[in-house]
C-alpha cells in the first residue's frame, strides 16, 4: 500500500519555547492538549577504542586525550507511538571496519520488548554506515529521511573517497529500493513527525543529517546522533574531522542548544560518557541500556 504521509512543516521562528517546571509531565499542545512525553532509551551495540585526538577532533594537541567511541541506535516510545531512530550496523560491516561488535542493533531491541519487524516508523539521521545499516530487518517500516541526505549520498560528492567513505554502498543502494517501494517520508529542514517530536536538518557532518527533538518528562530532549559525536565536541566547539560542511557543523551545535532545554538535555550520539551519566532502565540491562528521559548524573 502507498503511502502519502506528507511531513508538516513548522512554521518559521522555531525553536518553540515553552514555559513549564521540570516536574510538568505533560506538555501544552497549540489547542490545549495535552502531550504525552516519550521515554527515551539509547542501546549500546558497538565500540571503537583506541583512537588518537586527531581522530575526534580537526585541530587536536596530539598529547590530549582521546575518546573512545560508543555506537548506539535509540528508541522514542509512548502509548500512541513508537520511533526508532537509526538502525545501526551490521556484524560484518563491523568486521569489514574493525569495529567491535556487541550486539545485532536490530535484535536488540527485543531487550526494550520491541519486535523490529513490528516497528513502522524508523527515524534515519543520515545514511552513514553506522546509522543506517540492517534496513532490510524492519519490513514494516517507513523511513524518515532528509531530502539533502539521499541526494548527498547518491550525487557527486561521492566522487571522492574522503566523502564517500562512511557511506555503504549496500545501505545506500537499500534506500533507493524503499524509496521506490514508497516507505520512504522525506523532510526537509524542519518537519514535525508527531506532537513532541521534530526532526531539524544540521548538515555539516554530512549534508542531510537530521536531529531529532523529544517532548519528555524533564523537558525538551535532543538527540543529536552526529551533530556531535562527543560532549566535547559541541561543549568545547571543537569539529569532528568526519565533516562535510565546518560552518554548518558549528551552526550545528548553536542549534543543539536552541533546541534543548539544558546543556544536559543535549545527548551526543557517540560518547561513552550516555552510558555512565544515564540509569539503566532496570537492573539487568545494566552498561547495555539507558534511559534518556530522566535527568543525566554527571561526575564533575
Ligand atoms: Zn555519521
Ligand atoms: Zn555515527
Amino acid at each position: 500500500m502507498p503511502y502519502h504521509h506528507a511531513a508538516n512543516k513548522l512554521t518559521p521562528g522555531l525553536p518553540m519555547r515553552h514555559s513549564m517546571s521540570s516536574h510538568r509531565i505533560t506538555q501544552e499542545g497549540g489547542h490545549g492538549v495535552q502531550i504525552e512525553p516519550f521515554e527515551i532509551f539509547a542501546i549500546r551495540y558497538a565500540h571503537l577504542g583506541n583512537r588518537h585526538p586527531g581522530e575526534n577532533f580537526i585541530t587536536s594537541d596530539p598529547h590530549e586525550f582521546a575518546s573512545d567511541l560508543d555506537y548506539f541506535v535509540w528508541v522514542l516510545r509512548r502509548s500512541d507511538r513508537t520511533f526508532v531512530v537509526d538502525t545501526g550496523f551490521t556484524k560484518e560491516e563491523a568486521a569489514k571496519r574493525r569495529r567491535e561488535w556487541i550486539r545485532c542493533p536490530a535484535e536488540s531491541l527485543r531487550l526494550l520488548d520491541l519486535d523490529a519487524a513490528a516497528v513502522t516508523d524508523v527515524i534515519l539521521t543520515h545514511l552513514h554506515y553506522d546509522h543506517a545499516g540492517n534496513l532490510d530487518r524492519f519490513p514494516r517500516a517507513r523511513f524518515h529521511l532528509q531530502d539533502r541526505e539521499i541526494a548527498y549520498a547518491t550525487g557527486r560528492s561521492m566522487c571522492h573517497h574522503e566523502l564517500r567513505a562512511a557511506f555503504t554502498l549496500e545501505s545506500t543502494l537499500e534506500m533507493v529500493r524503499l524509496i521506490y517501494a514508497e516507505r520512504a517520508i522525506f523532510h526537509d529542514a524542519d518537519a514535525e513527525v508527531a506532537p513532541g517530536l521534530t526532526l531539524h536538518r544540521v548538515g555539516g557532518h554530512s549534508a542531510g543529517l537530521q536531529i531529532a527533538r523529544v517532548w519528555t518528562r524533564r523537558g525538551w530532549v535532543v538527540v543529536a546522533s552526529d551533530a556531535s559525536h562527543l560532549y566535547a565536541n559541541f561543549e568545547r566547539r571543537r569539529p569532528f574531522p568526519v565533516v562535510y560542511n565546518v560552518a554548518e557543523m558549528l551552526e550545528g551545535f548553536d542549534l543543539l542548544y536552541k533546541l534543548a532545554d539544558s546543556r544536559d538535555h543535549i545527548v551526543p550520539g557517540h560518547d561513552p560518557l550516555v552510558m555512565t551519566y544515564y540509569p539503566a532502565p532496570k537492573p539487568e540491562l545494566e552498561g547495555i541500556v539507558v534511559r534518556l528521559d530522566v535527568s543525566p548524573c554527571r561526575r564533575k
